[in-house]
């Protein structure tokens, strides 16, 4: 049987080059970049070009990149430091951002005196901007908004150069969660003018357990990670030095093949699209993610018009590998948040999401297999006859 992976949101396969690169880290570059000999030496300077690379492709200051263990971590300490060290004292999110950034929101809210604003979803899975434009006149308190590039299960996308246009005029923090659009657009982060973004890169065919946290110059977040003052003190930690080298790596890729890569995939998700809605009646795509130009090229989220609490177990028989929502939340029969915020208890009674994420490795026949397997599925439940 043919195995089809279609959960690249989640995570993505490694690319052979960035393998091929780290390889030769693990096996040349040992040294631990603290030390003052020639093997740290030599190892630290794999983090300084990896820093420059990367900030060179983003064209921000290599002294506004920070690596992390990860988007999470990177999230994380960003919102702390926001209210910790920062005198930050409101924050202006969503419910429909990363867990990673709404928890962090949540425990500082249970802990310390903050204000927390959750603006409004739109019916097609927008934020409603203009209740951040209303409530960002009030320059009462310190505040920070927080909401990302990409919305990591329905796609849609926020404009980002306006949302911080409006934060600047107003004297207010910007953080967008970039984790998912890093890589597969073109970003200049000077130019979006946002304060704080953050990248991952297992997503783009890096490394896990390697991302990094861009700040602006003179925003001075404050350490989550104490000890050794690594990261210019803002991450203590012996350096992932192979892990660093291949997030550069794989961002390199990602945006030197952006565009056959996002042309590739979006003519995959386009015939998905055509492929499902023939095959399937009512079937239908949460948020903006059924406009290939209008949404997170890579991501698909459906809608099937029945209810198939199996849905999952049946496509892993069928080899299928697809998300029902975030990473976080795949095999459980319990519908996202995310997904919760666009329809009404009934409606998602009625209904199954299942979320297709594709990358450039992703074709047409994998994406037959899927269609036929979910038309399958779909005939068992009569809203298709064999
Ligand atoms: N933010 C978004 C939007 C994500 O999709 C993810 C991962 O799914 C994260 C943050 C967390 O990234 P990481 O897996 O590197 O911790």
């Amino acid at each position: 049987m043919q195995k089809v992976y279609l959960d690249n949101a989640a995570t993505t396969p490694l690319h052979p080059s960035v393998i091929e690169e780290m390889v030769q880290v693990m096996q040349n570059n040992y040294g631990n970049p603290s030390s003052t000999h020639v093997y740290g030496r030599e190892a630290k300077a794999l983090i300084e070009l990896s820093r420059k690379k990367i900030a060179t492709l983003l064209n921000v200051s290599p002294a506004e990149i920070f690596f992390t263990s990860c988007g999470t971590e990177s999230n994380n300490t960003i919102i702390r430091s926001c209210i910790n060290d920062l005198g930050v004292t409101r924050i202006i999110s969503s419910n429909l951002e990363h867990k990673c950034v709404q928890e962090s929101i949540r425990d500082l809210e249970n802990r310390h005196n903050v204000e927390v604003i959750r603006l409004n979803t739109l019916t097609n899975g927008d934020i409603d901007i203009t209740q951040l434009i209303e409530l960002i006149q009030d320059q009462s308190q310190k505040t920070l908004v927080s909401l990302m590039h990409a919305n990591n299960e329905i796609g849609n996308l926020l404009d980002v150069k306006k949302i911080a246009k409006i934060c600047q005029a107003n004297q207010t923090l910007f953080h967008t969660d970039t984790v998912q659009t890093i890589g597969h657009y073109e970003m200049d982060l000077t130019e979006l003018g946002v304060d704080f973004a953050s990248c991952s890169a297992h997503k783009i065919h890096g490394p896990k357990g390697s991302g990094f946290l861009y700040a602006k110059k003179g925003t001075h977040l404050k350490p989550m990670i104490l000890g050794g003052g690594q990261e210019r003190g803002l991450r203590s930690g012996t350096e992932n030095v192979y892990g660093v080298v291949g997030l550069a790596k794989s961002l390199e890729i990602a945006l030197t093949e952006l565009v056959n890569h996002s042309t590739h995939i979006k003519k995959i998700k386009q015939y998905a699209i055509d492929q499902l809605t023939q095959a399937i009646p009512g079937i239908g795509f949460n948020g903006l993610s059924g406009d290939v130009d209008n949404s997170l090229y890579t991501i698909l989220s459906v809608r099937l018009p029945f209810h198939d609490a199996l849905i999952g177990f049946e496509l892993e028989l069928a080899g299928i590998a697809i998300s029902q929502g975030s990473a976080c939340s795949s095999g459980a029969a319990k519908v996202s948040a995310v997904i919760a915020s666009l329809y009404t208890d009934a409606e998602i009674d009625q209904i199954t999401p299942l979320r297709v994420s594709f990358s450039y490795l992703n074709t047409v026949e994998e994406i037959d297999i899927l269609v036929e397997t979910l038309k399958k599925i779909a005939e068992k439940h009569e809203v298709v006859t064999a």
